[in-house]
């Protein structure tokens, strides 16, 4: 039974890394579920990201790392699923020594492989070395889109101004990121503008982040990340900014901060740089809408591919919900 007994379907709107997994993981539990996207996933802010497992600008922090930790187990699945773009791969993460890694509850103990000290720029910091999981993005994106149509979605293109648009008989799902500053008029959500250059791609790379290089700026992270088809190198953080052009004098920065860490770098072919807007919020939204027959899941800043199976989850368990009630 259903407090409503005229909906009987699921429409998410969104088809970015959380419209994609939360439609494929309730299409996995029995329902009918179609996407109504404004843009095709190729266009949206995920296909932008690298990207590495991180809860990085995310909140809050206690939620973020228990749904961190229940994708990077599905995550760890998936990488043995040669065509999903997923594989675990040895990654760095420098901190300041007097900086504690709240990151590392979200890890499984045996991923670990080294902890030790080492001196960068005169500073003394912690390397975290660590096994987790590396998204190649322009592999994983079609990988979901396949595996949503195959499980028996299906994707609109429209934009959506209005919920009336939108069938009476449809549960919505909100995964509309950075669009539901407009659609719900939600004034807690910002973007986080993050700039990257991509390098052509070579073997022996290692990758690595650091946010606290002492020639960073507040807004400005150093991180290297080797895909097949390239080596991400990044980046900033810069809260809302809206704009969308690439900084020259910033993809500079990026570079230089980057070989200062790895020279082997230095000698490598530009391929390209872009921007991409992160959906920043006070706290990731999850949660069913008091006023319609809505489930919001946006907001997930620098980190919706690392929390993105956690999330789709807990959109399982509230959809549940409310088709048990009453
Ligand atoms: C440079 C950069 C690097 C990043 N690196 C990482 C990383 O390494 N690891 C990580 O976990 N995360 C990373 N991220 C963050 C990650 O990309 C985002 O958190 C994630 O993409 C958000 O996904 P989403 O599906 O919620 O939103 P989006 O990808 O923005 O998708 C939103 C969807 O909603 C649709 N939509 C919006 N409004 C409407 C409307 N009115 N009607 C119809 N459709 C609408 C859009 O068309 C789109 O399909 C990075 C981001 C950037 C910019």
């Amino acid at each position: 039974m259903t407090s409503n007994p005229l909906i009987t379907k699921i429409k998410i709107i969104g088809s970015g890394v959380s419209g994609l997994t939360t439609g494929i993981t309730l299409l996995q539990n029995g329902y009918d579920v179609s996407i109504i996207s404004k843009e095709h996933f190729k266009d949206t802010v995920s296909a932008n990201a690298a990207a590495i497992w991180f809860p990085y600008e995310a909140r809050p922090i206690e939620k973020v790392l228990k749904w961190s930790n229940l994708s990077f187990r599905k995550f760890e699945e998936l990488a043995h699923n040669s065509n999903s773009g997923v594989s675990m791969v040895p990654f760095k993460i420098i901190e300041p020594v007097n900086k504690t890694p709240y990151w590392l509850h979200a890890l499984p103990p045996k991923s670990k492989i080294s902890h030790r000290s080492i001196d960068i720029l005169d500073s003394k910091c912690n390397c975290y070395t660590y096994s987790i999981p590396l998204i190649e993005t322009q592999i994983y994106l079609p990988f979901l889109h396949d595996t949503f149509l195959n499980n028996g979605g299906s994707i609109h293109y429209q934009e959506i101004t209005d919920l009336e648009q939108l069938s009476e008989n449809s549960l919505v799902i909100n995964c509309s990121g950075l669009g539901s500053q407009e659609l719900f008029k939600d004034k807690e959500l910002y973007p986080i503008q993050g700039q990257t250059v991509k390098i052509e791609p070579s073997e022996g790379i290692f990758g690595l982040a650091f946010d606290e290089l002492p020639s960073n700026t507040h807004n400005e992270i150093t991180y290297v990340i080797p895909r097949t088809d390239c080596i991400v190198l990044g980046g900033s953080a810069f809260r809302n900014q809206y704009s969308q052009k690439i900084d020259k004098q910033l993809t500079q920065r990026i570079i230089e901060r980057c070989t200062l860490l790895d020279p082997d770098l230095k000698s490598k072919t530009i391929i390209s740089a872009q921007v991409g807007l992160r959906p920043g919020r006070t706290q990731i939204r999850l949660e069913k809408d008091e006023t319609a027959f809505v489930i919001h899941n946006y907001g997930h800043g620098g980190a919706g591919f690392t929390v993105s199976w956690g999330c789709a989850a807990e959109v399982l368990m509230l959809v549940q919900k409310f088709f048990d009630d009453e």
